[in-house]
């Protein structure tokens, strides 16, 4: 992925925050929190602001680059994996991992709005320790 390329394209300014950012991110593929990101940059030894690393994934997901997968309506994660996929969160663990497709079945699709078609289906399916 060339980075700089994408970001010239978008109209959007190359900084070395934002490459440096993207290096990390797309090193493998991983969800990552903001708060995650930023650490993994602080250790990096790459130095930005909370709002630098917020503004440059919401940049990175408006390109198309990273996905946001919001897991409760308060934690969103980032995911360098832009492919159709599903995904398991572990409640207990805050641990995200991903779903492949064929994992799950949906037979039953509901019958959309007259004039629509489906363009995806997001699941996320919530785990947690079995108790009692
Ligand atoms: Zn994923």
């Amino acid at each position: 992925m060339n980075i700089q390329q994408i970001l010239e394209e978008r109209g959007a300014k190359v900084t070395s925050q934002r490459v440096a950012l993207a290096r990390i991110m797309f090193s493998r593929p991983q969800h990552l929190s903001a708060d995650a990101l930023m650490d993994l940059a602080l250790q990096a030894g790459v130095r930005v602001s909370k709002a630098t690393v917020y503004n440059t994934l919401n940049l990175f997901a408006e390109c198309g680059i990273v996905r946001e997968v919001n897991v409760d309506g308060k934690k969103i994660y980032y995911d360098s994996t832009i492919t159709p996929h599903h995904h398991l969160y572990n409640v207990d663990t805050g641990e995200l991992t991903d779903l492949p497709t064929d994992a799950v079945s949906l037979t039953d699709m509901p019958k959309l709005p007259e004039g629509t078609e489906a363009v995806g289906v997001d699941l996320i399916v919530k785990i947690r320790e079995r108790r009692g």
